[in-house]
């Protein structure tokens, strides 16, 4: 009896269901961005889907590396 690799727990663990803010609407890979102020905006933190994270580049907050 083999023991496999089981790989069905290897979603991202701070991905969920929320509002994306990149194209106004609900998604369940939703993930925390970090939007850095541009002095035009209200700035913090915003959530995006995966498809919005790999159009407009997003890197998801706790992928950022530590500084
Ligand atoms: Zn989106």
């Amino acid at each position: 009896m083999t023991h496999a690799e089981a790989t069905d727990a290897e979603q991202e663990p701070t991905t969920g269901y929320g509002w994306c803010s990149w194209h106004d609407g609900m998604s369940r890979t939703i993930r925390l961005i970090q939007v850095q102020e541009q002095g035009s905006g209200p700035g913090g933190s915003l959530f995006a889907c995966a498809p919005c994270r790999e159009t407009h580049h997003l890197v998801p907050l706790a992928d950022l590396p530590d500084e």
